[in-house]
């Protein structure tokens, strides 16, 4: 059997040792210190715009206490994409408020701003008022952030970004990220850099920062003793980890560049392929990271279907995956409330993620191809 392609492996720069070496050497091995602030320095020099930026235990985290801090509690209502990893969802239900599904549109695969408006006004006419929005940037592509932040600021509400899979896109420039009163970030071992495990929540103030270094760390109080006032969260990033992270900063840029060139790689394999679309970005106002590489297969002109494709690399020891599966399908979810048109599960029928590290050498693309072209025949 030949060696296994994974989806989307880690990927290290080499240096991270060194950061973790330094910060056993000086002690530094909790939740404080030069790595944790490098960290979030170089993230806040990257995204721009004057960011601050809270290192947590995981994006999961992060969104959790995005919440948190509008206030979203029991029996509220928060608007999310139905097309998106179930980490999106699933700090709602954290809060005990529910989560209301909202389709894709067939551009960006991400929050229709026509459902996401449909979605606001329905709710408004049962008497209540949705508290907060978490847009998705589904496998690095930006969503549509000026419709969407039209429609939250018509109805006055406030904005999360579930930038987990966006570390490096932009939209009109600006970075993915950046757009919500709240960002967040994943360096899950999946996601285009990792820390093993973590996240950050991007903020515009300080006070905003304060305040998540400060839930994060159990909410203590200023005084000598242990003292609360508030309910806290055991959610910060240690200065070890951090290490890893600011290993991988300096090879961001590096492993952007080659996952939007697998892209281009895939565009190249399918071009004369009848019949599959490889998910592409609209126009220029879109800049993707590429996170993950997705086609969709119409079987009515390939006359072939992903679960078929999805085989044929497995049997050559490569891994592939159908692209996300709705939360409003998923059995967790039956009951909250869904608007839509049916986008994002015809998406995830005739969908695909293809491998997308940036570490595959030129034999992995070679058997990468093979198997596609062969299939195709
Ligand atoms: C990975 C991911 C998350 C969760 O990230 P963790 O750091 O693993 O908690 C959230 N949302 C999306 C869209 C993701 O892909």
């Amino acid at each position: 059997m030949q060696n296994k392609i994974w989806l989307s492996p880690p990927h290290m720069s080499g240096n991270e040792l060194s950061y973790i070496e330094d910060a056993l050497q000086k002690n530094w091995v909790t939740s404080q210190g030069e790595n944790i602030d490098g960290f979030e320095k170089s993230l806040s020099v990257f995204l721009k715009d004057n960011v601050k930026v809270c290192a947590l235990h995981s994006a999961t985290s992060a969104i959790h206490l995005a919440l948190l801090m509008f206030g979203v509690s029991l029996n509220d209502e928060v608007l999310t994409s139905t097309f998106s990893f179930c980490a999106s969802a699933n700090p709602i239900t954290y809060c005990g408020a529910t989560p209301l599904f909202i389709d894709s549109e067939k551009e960006t695969w991400n929050m229709c701003p026509i459902a996401l408006e449909k979605a606001i006004q329905d709710r408004i006419s049962k008497g209540k008022r949705p508290k907060a929005i978490i847009v998705v940037h589904l496998y690095g592509m930006p969503a549509k952030m000026d419709e969407i932040t039209a429609v939250a600021e018509k109805y006055e509400i406030s904005v999360i970004e579930d930038a987990a899979e966006a570390l490096g896109s932009t939209y009109k420039g600006q970075a993915c990220g950046t757009f919500g009163r709240f960002g967040i970030l994943s360096f899950n071992g999946n996601k285009i850099i990792t820390t093993s495990g973590g996240g950050a929540l991007v903020c515009h103030t300080q006070e905003d920062k304060d305040q998540a270094v400060f839930l994060s760390t159990q909410a203590r109080d200023n005084a000598p003793h242990y003292q609360h006032s508030h309910i806290g969260y055991n959610y910060r990033m240690s200065n070890i980890v951090a290490g890893i992270g600011r290993g991988q900063m300096e090879v961001l840029n590096e492993r952007v560049e080659a996952r939007r060139k697998m892209h281009d790689f895939y565009v190249d394999v399918f071009k004369d392929i009848e019949g599959v679309e490889v998910f592409s970005e609209p126009n220029e106002d879109y800049y993707s990271n590429h996170w993950l590489s997705a086609i969709v297969i119409d079987e009515k002109i390939a006359r072939k279907n992903r679960e078929d494709l999805r085989l044929a690399f497995l049997e050559d020891n490569i891994e592939s995956r159908p692209l996300w599966k709705p939360m409003h399908l998923q059995p967790v979810f039956a009951d909250a409330p869904y608007y839509g048109t049916n986008v994002a599960e015809k998406l995830f029928d005739d969908g695909l993620c293809l491998p997308s590290g940036s570490n595959l050498s030129d034999d992995d693309r070679l058997r990468i191809e093979n198997v596609i072209k062969e299939f195709f025949w």
